[in-house]
């Protein structure tokens, strides 16, 4: 359809990914096309129910493991003529607990997903968006990518390295007319928590209250607002994700 935008989200079976579909599928005024992705289809039932009518309209869904190499190549071929407008990479994991008593296996996936998951989803759009000079990459990063918070020593080396990359790419970027940007949430209310490895024993570790990280609830920084501003919201629909992302 003329003038309709593809937005292709990553993770989009709970929590912000799921939000971020319906809010953008849904909106009427700006005439988005969103394909929203998730790496088991048997997981949409809450995505389907909360996007209604858009459903099967101005929201399709697409399987996709950023993990996997072949499952990127092949949503991206499944796409028509491949042409992405906007890729938000919001697909992550977390993991909590003292190095000592977690395996590297277990570090390793948060990187793969968190960090070179989205670098998969990058190298495969970015051919297409340089060569039709525009495009809009965007990054849920975290405000732990910004600053360390303690025993999310690796969930925030993963969002940390993310930073670097998407700092340095950006300006790579610009000669194509390419915009990157980085949302770095607060904390959100979503399955992350249950979903993770949680290794802190309070009693062990007086310091480790996980309220520490509230610390940051009401930081929002520049690219945050910059970011909200492109999609035509304002930062304060991070706290509405939030809290609509519970349900
Ligand atoms: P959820 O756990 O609710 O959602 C994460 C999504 O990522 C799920 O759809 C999950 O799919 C998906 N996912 C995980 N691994 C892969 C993979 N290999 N390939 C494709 N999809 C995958 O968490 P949130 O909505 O809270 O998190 C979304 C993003 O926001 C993450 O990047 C997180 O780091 C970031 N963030 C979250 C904050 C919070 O407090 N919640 C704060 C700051 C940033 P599946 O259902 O299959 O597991």
């Amino acid at each position: 359809i003329p003038g309709q935008k593809l937005v292709l989200i990553t993770g989009c079976s709970s929590g912000i990914g799921l939000r971020m579909a319906v809010m953008l599928a849904t909106d009427e005024q700006k005439r988005y096309h969103v394909v929203a992705t998730m790496r088991d289809l048997k997981r949409k039932d809450k995505l389907v129910e909360a996007a209604g009518d858009a459903y099967g309209k101005t929201l399709s869904l697409a399987v996709l493991d950023v993990c996997n190499d072949e499952s990127v190549q092949q949503c991206i071929s499944g796409i028509k003529d491949r042409h992405v407008d906007v890729l938000i990479n919001n697909a992550g994991i977390g993991l909590v607990g003292p190095i000592e008593s977690i395996p590297i296996e277990e570090m390793k996936k948060v990187f793969e997903t968190n960090f070179f998951g989205v670098i998969r989803m990058i190298k495969e759009v970015m051919p297409d968006m340089k060569r039709r000079k525009g495009g809009h990459i965007i990054v849920v990063s975290s405000v732990m990518g910004l600053q360390g918070v303690v025993f999310n020593d690796v969930y925030a080396a993963s969002k940390f390295a993310m930073e670097g990359f998407c700092e340095s790419l950006v300006v790579q970027l610009l000669k194509f007319n390419v915009t990157l940007s980085m949302i770095e949430p607060g904390p959100v209310h979503t399955e992350f928590e249950s979903k993770m490895i949680q290794d802190v024993k309070q009693k062990e570790y007086p310091g480790a209250d996980p309220d520490t990280v509230h610390y940051f609830k009401n930081v929002y920084l520049p690219s945050s607002v910059d970011i909200f501003e492109t999609l035509g919201q304002t930062p304060d629909d991070i706290a509405r994700v939030g809290s609509q992302a519970s349900l």
